[in-house]
């Protein structure tokens, strides 16, 4: 790897959003199995060092790895501001290093990264930033997508989220925060996917909906028929019609949280009085039953019988810790994946 030299591929600046990639070429052996890359230390210290080979202006560099004889993946940071939603800052970010697929696919992966701590449909303002690495793959076929995200960092609202992606001796790999803590908590910030919304109301922040008076809660516009999940473990207290609910599920969770979904055209099998169910299971689907002008789903988080408001009764700070004999590893890695990550300045940051 220290013989390979890289080269500039692109450098392009967009409206205040900058890409940078670089490859290094000749292509490096192959190693036998996609799945057993390089270690990750290592691949760091490759892009600091090709980075001050370059020019100082480019802080950050992909990471080339030949991880078989079919594949050819290498590692960019994609960086921006978001304006209007994440789907347009990615792909001013991206829009020369991945084809649209993988730019919504990144978006989406995103999303499902910090879908215990963000409602990526809803907790995004104008001016946020964000900052992922990952792993772009190019088929043999020529296809590019995007494989697994190694690191990101979310500013928003002047907030930071990390997550840091470690394979502990307990786990094959998942996300940790960056103190070490798993991003897997005891509850969903939102109870529809992402994806799910996206693809209904497409790049509108807020859809607008009507409203019957009194309302109170949180709605999300979403297609008919849209899977409505529980946004944690418990038991269903309430399946059936209520009011201006229309058809409502309600379940208590373990902690006295109360959540509720409201509208749904209909219920999942099985979901009825007294039923257990796991985080993230389909309870019921979208629907415009009750007061509702439009398919939507109306949430509600109760705390004591009182409604509460999710971003706040939700907020977790942080899930099951790394075993402190793997913290100094974690940390090394940490470190190193930070270091490249916002060693990339965004345009008018610091
Ligand atoms: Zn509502």
């Amino acid at each position: 790897m220290k013989a390979a030299t890289a080269r500039l591929l692109t450098y392009s600046i967009v409206g205040g959003l900058a890409f940078v990639a670089m490859r290094a070429t000749p292509p490096l052996p192959s190693s036998p199995s996609l799945k057993a890359p390089a270690s990750v230390a290592s691949l760091f210290d490759f892009v600091h060092r090709t980075a001050n080979e370059i020019t100082p202006e480019v802080t950050v560099a992909p990471l080339v790895v030949v991880a078989n004889d079919k594949d050819r993946i290498d590692t960019l940071v994609v960086a921006g501001v978001i304006h209007s939603n994440l789907f347009n800052a990615i792909d001013k970010a991206a829009g020369e290093a991945l084809p649209r697929g993988a730019r919504n696919g990144l978006a989406f992966s995103l999303a499902d990264i910090f879908e215990y701590r963000v409602d990526m449909s809803r907790d995004l303002q104008d001016g946020d930033r964000f900052h992922v690495l990952v792993e772009r793959v190019e088929k043999p076929t020529g296809a590019v997508v995007v494989n697994k995200v190694l690191a990101a960092r979310l500013a928003l609202s002047g907030n930071e989220y990390d997550a840091i992606h470690f394979k502990s001796d307990a786990t094959s790999g998942e996300y940790f925060d960056s103190n070490g803590r798993s991003l897997r908590a005891a509850f969903l910030r939102a109870p529809v996917a992402f994806r799910r919304i996206s693809s209904f109301f497409g790049l509108r922040f807020h859809p607008i909906l009507g409203r019957w008076r009194n309302h109170a809660g949180t709605d999300y516009a979403a297609a008919s028929g849209t899977p409505v999940r529980t946004i944690g473990d418990g038991i269903v207290s309430f399946a059936g019609r209520k009011g201006g609910y229309g058809n409502v599920v309600e379940i208590r969770h373990r902690n006295g949280f109360v959540s509720r979904y409201g509208h749904l055209r209909g219920f999942a099998r099985g979901i009825r009085r007294g039923t257990r169910v796991d985080i993230g299971k389909t309870i019921g689907f979208v629907g415009m039953t009750g007061l509702a002008t439009g398919p939507h789903l109306h949430f509600e988080v109760l705390v004591g019988g009182r409604q509460r408001d999710p971003r706040v009764a939700l907020r977790m700070h942080g899930g099951e810790p790394i075993p402190s004999h793997e913290q100094p590893t974690f940390q090394r890695l940490r470190d190193n994946s930070l270091a490249s990550l916002l060693a990339y300045k965004l345009a008018g940051t610091n």
